[in-house]
């Protein structure tokens, strides 16, 4: 399908889609295969060595995630995506795709929870210096920035404090010291409330188990390549060089603007195994049908039950980005639709003990780690997402015992609201 001039909502539902000659299927269909029937030795050899494209193996490709795969690119205006098995693998195979042993990245202070791990602690350990920069202006990350740098990474909305960082900035810093500018942009949802590679990103990862799935049925994760990236200046030789996997092959030379989202899915994939079942590609390419009426809806319900809350004797603070008390208030207005995230936190007067209860007390919103679901969540971070970190980490992530996270579903706003009432009058 000729995708250029649709817009997003016609896109979501139309973009990846080929007629299928055989059956004349409306639907995609799920492809339950592990592996695909070679026409010929001479036909395998020239998919092993890549320089013809096919299916061979799952782990690889499968026709129902290629589909998948071009709807998401097709919706970011993107030269190519790679969908694996969770949004954690695709931040994985991201990272080990641009730096080894003896590199750095450069990462904002927001980051969620999962994240911060894989690169404190794992990434550290395989020799990849993760250096969380003080703050999230372009200055915080520059001052960490020396030739060993491989990546910038930012979250375009940071969870769980829905800080949004100045993207046009960094985009101009990553242009102007040649660094790979990698946003995780799960909040984004897709790119229908924010889509980075508008203002610089080269790199996109999302969580597609969030927003994209949008149903809570299942994990996934997606690597976007905005095809933007100038990878011969000589940092990237595992992209512009001979690759040791594949008999001296320059991805570079051999596929041009897509080298990275190849490389991601040859060497990344294959050594890695993170693939998503056709099974889940398949889910994630219905949630995109109706994502953005959902996440309109979303983001409404958002406002009202933020505007409940910010009345609430019980409630010590709201923190939203639709309202101009957000710190983020103006970044969001510029980087995402709407202004506004169907997510946003809130404190409670009281004591962990009293928050706990609230929590508890709850009967249609769900007490789970989660967010973009249909169903409305309510996670309570310093027990669950943010437990393994200490307390001046805690601090520094703005995580206080009383916080909770709220991430809007697709009920009626006002029976949430009376939820929260009831579950109000349960706490002292
Ligand atoms: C959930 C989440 C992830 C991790 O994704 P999984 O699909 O759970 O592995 C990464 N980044 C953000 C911002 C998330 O919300």
């Amino acid at each position: 399908m000729e995708t250029k001039n649709y817009r997003f909502e016609t896109l979501q539902i139309h973009a990846g889609l080929q007629p299928d000659e055989a059956t004349g299927a409306r639907g995609v269909a799920i492809y339950p295969t592990a592996a695909y029937r070679f026409k010929s030795c001479d036909q395998a050899a020239k998919l092993f060595e890549l320089s013809e494209a096919g299916n061979i193996y799952t782990r690889l490709q499968n026709p129902t995630t290629t589909a998948y795969e071009q709807r998401i690119a097709a919706l970011y205006g993107a030269v190519g995506a790679l969908a694996v098995s969770s949004g954690m693998s695709a931040i994985l195979v991201t990272v080990l795709s641009l730096a080894a042993e003896g590199d750095n990245i450069v990462a904002s202070p927001f980051l969620y929870g999962g994240t911060y791990n894989q690169f404190r602690i794992t990434l550290r350990k395989l020799g990849i210096d993760c250096r969380i920069a003080s703050g999230e202006r372009p200055e915080d990350f520059e001052a960490l920035i020396d030739d060993r740098t491989k990546a910038l990474y930012a979250e375009s909305m940071g969870n769980p404090t829905c800080a949004v960082p100045d993207l046009e900035g960094l985009g101009n810093l990553a242009r102007r010291r040649d660094v790979p500018l990698v946003i995780d942009n799960t909040f984004g949802a897709a790119g229908y409330l924010c889509n980075p590679f508008e203002w610089g990103a080269n790199i996109v990862v999302d969580s597609a188990t969030k927003w994209i799935n949008g149903h809570g049925t299942g994990l996934g994760g997606i690597i976007v390549d905005g095809g933007n990236y100038n990878w011969a200046n000589g940092k990237f030789p595992q992209i512009d060089g001979p690759s040791e996997g594949y008999h001296g092959l320059n991805f570079h030379e051999a596929f041009g603007p897509a080298a990275f989202i190849v490389k991601c899915r040859v060497d990344g994939l294959r050594d890695m195994g993170c693939a998503p079942s056709p099974f889940d590609s398949y889910l994630m390419m219905i949630g995109l049908e109706t994502l953005s009426l959902r996440v309109r809806h979303e983001v409404e319900s958002a406002r009202k039950l933020a505007e409940y809350c910010r009345c609430h004797p019980k409630v010590e603070r709201v923190s939203f980005v639709g309202f101009d008390t957000h710190p983020s208030h103006e970044n969001a207005r510029k980087y995402y639709r709407f202004g506004s995230s169907a997510v946003f936190n809130v404190e409670l007067k009281g004591t962990l003990e009293s928050t706990v209860r609230f929590v508890e007390s709850l009967r249609l919103a769900a007490n789970m780690v989660m967010i973009g679901d249909s169903i409305t969540v309510v996670t309570h971070p310093a027990s669950t997402t943010h437990r393994q970190l200490s307390d001046a980490d805690l601090a520094a992530a703005g995580v206080t015992p009383t916080l909770l996270r709220i991430s809007l579903g697709l009920e009626n706003a006002d029976d949430i609201i009376e939820d929260f009432e009831q579950a109000f009058s349960q706490i002292g």
